[in-house]
């Protein structure tokens, strides 16, 4: 891929956070990512391995405990509340639960057309027709405008969530398990959708799943994250292809095959995620890794890069061993 300029970056990211008893959750512990414009980077990892907090640090809905968020260069961790409102317009987040993150007492139409007014984008006398319009841009009938949430199903929530997060014309979505809530049916279709507005608006998009199939038909890269740190990125293709990192060979594993991409390996992983709490020194994989050696217990793996746009958090493995 072409090197363009970053949209969104974020440049070592720790967040911890004190926990009852004077101790400390890690939930994500030194990671930098960029997105580039038009770009889909999907984020992948088990439950509980940070994925979510660290789409919110991206998403400047809260502040990490060191570490930079930069949209288009500009660092939004060091600016001001009433600064960081007009730099957020530009960076929208689709989230998990439409139901949960759409004001109940309002109909669809008034949910879409409160950015718009909050922003005071366009006429006021504008702005019902501005969102009616993003409203069928979602494949949503106006007929549904003066519904409320209620009234919809899980399909038509997510796609007014997502025609409310594209009415200030983002840069950059963050998008959340956008369709781990919605039925198989209809996934296919909101995935569509997003991969559609995608192209026709350059967005750039950071896509969390948990759903390997998802993410190798709509990303371009990929990032696999283990106990609050990436283990491997690279493009999608490649790394689903040839997992490097025995966790994410062992990720990749696990999942069900239902794209033609993904072929079966014999590489499983023993254990439970440890927790973030006190996690394992050293490499944090290393009490399930088949392949740890004493090193790894003692010394943290940098994250590489390899060749082909890898980049690998293991001590052995290298290009010469590829
Ligand atoms: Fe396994 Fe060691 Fe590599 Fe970690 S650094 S993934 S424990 S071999």
């Amino acid at each position: 891929m072409a090197e363009t300029i970053p949209i969104l970056e974020g440049r070592d990211l720790v967040q911890h956070y004190k926990v009852a008893g004077n101790r400390t959750v890690q939930a994500v512990d030194g990671v930098s990512l960029t997105l580039h414009e038009g770009e889909t980077l999907a984020l992948v990892g088990e439950s509980g391995c940070g994925k979510s907090t660290l789409s919110r640090l991206m998403m400047c809905l809260e502040s990490p405990t060191s570490g930079q968020v930069l949209l288009e260069g500009k660092e939004l961790t060091a600016l001001r509340p009433a600064a960081l409102r007009e730099h957020r317009q530009r960076l929208q987040m689709v989230f998990q639960d439409p139901y949960a993150s759409l004001d109940p007492r309002m109909s669809a139409v008034e949910i879409v057309r409160e950015p718009l007014d909050n922003y005071g984008i366009g006429a006021r006398q504008d702005r019902n027709e501005m969102a009616l319009s993003l409203i069928r841009r979602v494949a949503l009938s106006p007929d549904y405008a003066n519904r409320y949430p209620h009234e919809l199903s899980g399909g038509q929530r997510q796609r007014l969530g997502i025609a409310r997060a594209l009415a200030l014309r983002p840069r950059v979505l963050i998008a959340d398990e956008p369709v781990s809530a919605l039925d198989v049916s209809i996934q296919a279709q909101v995935i569509n959708l997003l991969a559609d507005i995608q192209a026709e608006q350059r967005l750039a998009i950071l896509f969390v799943s948990h759903d390997i199939g998802i993410v190798a038909h709509l990303s371009e890269r990929v990032a696999v994250m283990y106990l609050g740190r990436i283990v491997e990125s690279g493009p999608t293709a490649a790394v689903l292809d040839n997992p490097r990192h025995p966790y994410a060979q062992a990720l990749l594993d696990a999942v069900p095959v239902h794209h033609p991409r993904l072929r079966r390996r014999r590489t499983l992983v023993a254990g439970d995620l440890p927790s973030p709490v006190n996690p394992p020194s050293g490499c944090r994989f290393h009490p399930r890794c088949p392949l740890a050696v004493e090193r790894c217990r003692s010394e943290v793996p940098a994250l590489r890069s390899l060749s082909g746009g890898r980049q690998i958090a293991c001590h052995l493995v290298s290009d010469s061993n590829n």
